[in-house]
């Protein structure tokens, strides 16, 4: 990994910039997603199915205090465990206390961003706990020990010939640039996970109120695995994963598989409805289902509720000018990067402050917004993300008191005349003085108009005042 996810941003995009391999696999990937998404799109009523979408998922923002509570009340008439955590800790903290009461030495987990969110692994494994993603590009970037650099396609960053590399250090296997062959030695690496594991964890796309039911949306029936092999099932949910019923469940998961991977539908779509029943040939001995909050309330509260509305499909992302240049890795330790990753990261952090670059990392050309599938404005949430950023004062000083100066000299006809003139004798010269130095670094300098606007008009006898009409 060439992005050093812990460095400041604008030195993340520095390095993300400078990699080439990085750029083409980004290129390449994101082109053949967006190819497929259309081609997906193109065989229904795209419109509809947005229109839909959005009406599901607005409705189940609007009624979320008793759709959770009817959600709790199915799972628990079904036999699950349901605890409710305010945040990371409080969540870590439920897993971790269910691990000891069950002597977990072994974790199997479906890919699953709310995990990466609170970061589970890391303190699994501090509690002496092996964890194994089972996701194939989960597995490959564990194996790399990198954080996913996108929400669907964790490993989009890396080339056949990087995976094959680190298979050969990490798992001692030949060198190979067969995808086939690469499945077969995760297949075979990952099964025998699979039958040791005491306990499988993994996130939620959708948790259906009416009938107590986790779903999970995957490709490769490891979340299927995770769900029903181990003796204990924990899932955890962001608290917005909630939906009123199956119907609203499965148009999602249509409107998800069409805009993420350009599939009909995926191929799994794990339901769990509590633990094994008297007579169930499988399925685990516990189920738990952990539903966190962890800031979602807060975006609630605030205008940024529409943020919730997602569905972690990865449309914005793929279509995303700024995301196909820097990779996700550039956005920093979060694992939501691109559009959707510039919004809510700010606001899933509580202090903005450590990700305020973030909603400025956009051209705002609103191709995110075209292709959200249950329409979600991301570029009106990231101006309100920028002006908050500006009021709260969490912009650099050296920015605020350099715009402060700023609009002052637009108020005043003197200091604004002081200001044009200066900037005209020093021309591209000015973004060499150190208020502008950096902003200059990545743009491309005004070039200055020999004589201002004003001076024109004078020239041509004007007053200030008169009619521009000739
Ligand atoms: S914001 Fe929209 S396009 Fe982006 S991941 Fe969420 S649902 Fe998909």
């Amino acid at each position: 990994m060439t992005v050093d996810v812990g460095a400041a941003y604008p030195t993340r995009v520095r390095q993300a910039l400078a990699d080439d391999a990085l750029r083409a696999a980004l290129d390449r990937a994101t082109e053949h997603l967006r190819g497929r998404r259309a081609q997906a799109l193109a065989g229904v009523d795209a419109t509809r199915l947005r229109d839909e979408a959005h009406a599901v998922r607005r409705y189940a923002i609007e009624h979320l205090p008793d759709l959770l509570e009817q959600l709790e009340g199915n799972l628990i008439a079904n036999g699950c465990q349901v605890h409710w955590a305010r945040d990371a800790a409080e969540a870590l903290g439920v897993v971790l206390e269910i691990a000891h009461q069950n002597h977990v030495k072994d974790v199997v987990k479906s890919k699953s961003m709310v995990t990466e969110e609170i970061g589970l692994n890391d303190a699994l494994q501090r509690s002496g706990i092996d964890v194994v993603e089972t996701d194939l590009g989960e597995f490959i970037i564990q194996l790399a020990g990198e954080p996913p650099s996108h929400i669907i396609t964790p490993v989009i960053h890396k080339r056949l010939e990087d995976i094959s590399e680190i298979f050969q250090t990490k798992l001692d296997t030949p060198p190979t640039d067969q995808p086939a062959e690469l499945c077969d030695t995760a297949r075979r690496a990952l099964r025998s996970e699979f039958l040791i594991a005491d306990m499988g964890i993994s996130g939620c796309n959708f948790a259906i109120a009416e009938t107590g039911t986790i779903c999970i949306v995957t490709n490769e029936g490891n979340g299927r695995m995770v769900t029903s092999l181990p003796r204990v099932y924990v899932a955890i949910a962001g608290i917005e994963k909630v939906v009123r019923s199956v119907e609203d469940a499965v148009l999602l998961w249509q409107a998800a598989s069409r805009n993420a991977t350009g599939q009909d539908v995926s191929v799994y779509f794990s339901m769990s409805s509590g633990p094994r029943r008297r007579g169930d040939s499988d399925g685990p001995d516990e189920m738990h289902v952990i539903l966190i909050d962890n800031g979602r309330s807060r975006i609630l509260e605030r205008r940024y509720g529409d943020a919730t509305l997602c569905i972690r499909c990865g449309a914005c992302i793929n279509i995303c000018p700024v995301y196909r240049e820097i990779g996700g890795h550039a956005y920093g330790r979060t694992p939501y990067s691109g559009p959707i990753g510039a919004v809510i990261t700010p606001l899933l952090e509580y202090d903005i402050r450590p990700a305020r670059d973030l909603p400025f990392a956009s051209s705002l050309c609103g191709a995110c917004r075209d292709v959200c599938p249950v329409k979600i404005d991301l570029p009106r949430l990231l101006l309100d993300l920028r002006s908050d950023i500006v009021e709260r004062r969490a912009a650099p000083i050296a920015e605020r008191v350099g715009m402060r100066v700023y609009s002052t000299a637009l108020r005043r006809p003197a200091p604004y005349r002081a200001l044009a003139r200066l900037a005209r004798r020093l021309g591209r010269l000015a973004a060499l003085l150190p208020p502008l130095k950096r902003w200059a670094r990545t743009r491309e300098p005004p070039r200055f108009a020999a004589k201002s606007f004003a001076t024109l008009w004078r020239e041509r006898g004007r007053r200030p005042g008169e009619g521009a009409a000739e």
